[in-house]
């Protein structure tokens, strides 16, 4: 099945968890981030988040989405920056080799864009719904 989709699984179990550690009536807007590296489509990751979040606190939470770009360390040259992945139309569907743009052999560290999260999450109280007139109530 689609990764994106399993992704999507350990997303809104970490989002449901938050939201119930919280005490969160709603779920008003969760941000994520998906690295470059990652080679999810994250288009698919809402489209499954929305589907597992559905009947739930953040079933109407609002999806964003930011696109992390890679960014990799040299061992060798110190080259730290984007990679950039040879488009070769045979290798089209493999994963790019992780060739140092700088020296071309290094081995690389990847500083970011591996990763697939949920940056952060809004959510709604108890008290930001309840109407001023029994604010008071506890
Ligand atoms: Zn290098």
């Amino acid at each position: 099945m689609a990764h994106e989709m399993s992704v999507a699984e350990g997303m809104a179990r970490a989002i449901l968890k938050a939201a119930q550690r919280e005490q969160a009536v709603k779920v008003a807007e969760i941000s994520l981030e998906v690295g470059q590296l990652t080679f999810l489509n994250a288009e698919q990751v809402i489209f499954w988040l929305k589907e597992l979040l559905r009947n739930s606190v953040a079933q109407e939470a609002e999806i964003v989405h930011k696109e992390i770009p890679a960014r990799v360390r040299c061992s060798q040259c110190g080259y730290e920056g984007p990679l950039t992945a040879a488009e070769d139309p045979l290798l089209h569907l493999n994963l790019p080799v992780f060739a140092c743009p700088g020296c071309q052999k290094g081995s690389l560290e990847i500083l970011e864009g591996r990763d697939c999260i949920v940056r952060s999450i809004e959510i709604l109280t108890e008290e930001d719904v309840s109407s001023p007139d029994n604010s008071q109530q506890k």
